[in-house]
């Protein structure tokens, strides 16, 4: 494998979203954050990982006598899980099954990998006004990556788009920025006590982040996760709206995206024989979403459901 290399989870093409046109997305591995709704939490390790697929699985026992560290347990059968707090991730366990219930999340690639993929779309982003967006996981998990795969893609005339949480140092997140044309930056709470309670962190660098993005003038929009119970009180959402109105300046607006919790994880949850800490089946009420559309756009931001 030449050149840098970096692990990612996917690389998404044809994408609608994350951005402006057609795009394709790399999901790098590894994220800052530990948010208790993680829709992706395959994504969560900077390295390879093994997720039961249950649905798959025949109740041989084999991933258990090859599991070197006793970290597969069968509470049920043909449900087996996995016991995180002792699995070391040597992936034998992917290995001995050979019914695809030991499903290995994550791959090593060089930057050149990537851009073989991202490339073939070119005229898709050129037609559509859309280009390739960095995603994970955090792909400023894995800094010198993220930025040697939006580089190697600015280089080759496609246009790019940061998804991130925004919680980094601002050295790391201002050498990516060079070859970043959009950022899409997370807003999931104002309170930096509650924002460390549900994601594993203060929001106290991501708000001098964004205050430090938006003083330099280039495209950005800020996404709201909305999740029930969390983050949807009209005292955390004003706070929010406030935050962003007063980044905008010098005639530039901030859009918004609301993006409502939807259910979808929990399914993914149980087949990875994971627990999920909300109601599985319930999406984002449709009622109070257009109170809180209004909410913002009554402070003259520009606002999108979903993105
Ligand atoms: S996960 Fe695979 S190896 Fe383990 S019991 Fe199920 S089928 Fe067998
Ligand atoms: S990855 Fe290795 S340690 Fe973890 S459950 Fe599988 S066999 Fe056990």
């Amino acid at each position: 494998m030449k050149g840098q290399v970096g692990f990612i989870n996917d690389i998404q093409l044809y994408s609608l979203c994350d951005g402006p046109g057609i795009r394709s997305t790399v999901f790098l591995k590894g994220c800052l954050l530990n948010c208790r709704w993680c829709h992706n939490p395959e994504g969560n390790r900077r390295y390879p990982q093994v997720f039961p697929y249950q649905t798959n699985c025949n109740d041989c026992g084999d991933c258990l006598e090859a599991c070197p560290a006793q970290a597969i347990e069968m509470p049920e059968p043909c449900r087996p899980r996995i016991l995180r707090e002792r699995c070391i991730d040597c992936l034998q366990c992917a290995e001995v099954c050979g019914e695809g219930a030991m499903v290995v999340w994550g791959r090593m690639v060089s930057v050149e990998e990537v851009m073989e993929e991202v490339q073939a779309d070119k005229p898709f982003y050129r037609h559509s006004g859309g280009g390739m967006t960095l995603s994970g996981g955090e792909p400023l998990a894995q800094p010198e990556f993220a930025r040697a795969i939006m580089a190697a893609a600015k280089a080759r005339g496609i246009s790019t788009a940061l998804d991130t949480c925004g919680c980094a140092a601002w050295e790391v997140v201002e050498g990516i920025l060079e070859v970043t044309d959009l950022v899409l930056l997370d807003l999931k709470h104002m309170d930096p006590h509650a924002h460390r309670e549900h994601c594993g962190a203060s929001n106290r660098i991501i708000l001098e982040n964004a205050a430090r993005i938006a003083a330099l003038d280039m495209p950005l929009r800020l996404r709201i996760p909305l999740i029930p119970g969390f983050n949807d009180s009209e005292e955390n959402l004003v706070r929010t709206a406030e935050f962003i109105g007063g980044l905008c300046r010098n005639g530039r607006e901030y859009e918004v995206d609301i993006l409502p919790y939807h259910p979808y994880a929990g399914a993914k949850y149980r087949i990875f024989g994971l627990d999920y800490p909300f109601p599985e089946g319930e999406g984002y009420p449709e009622d109070r979403l257009s109170g809180i559309v209004d909410l913002f756009v009554s402070r003259d931001l520009t606002v999108t459901v979903g993105g």
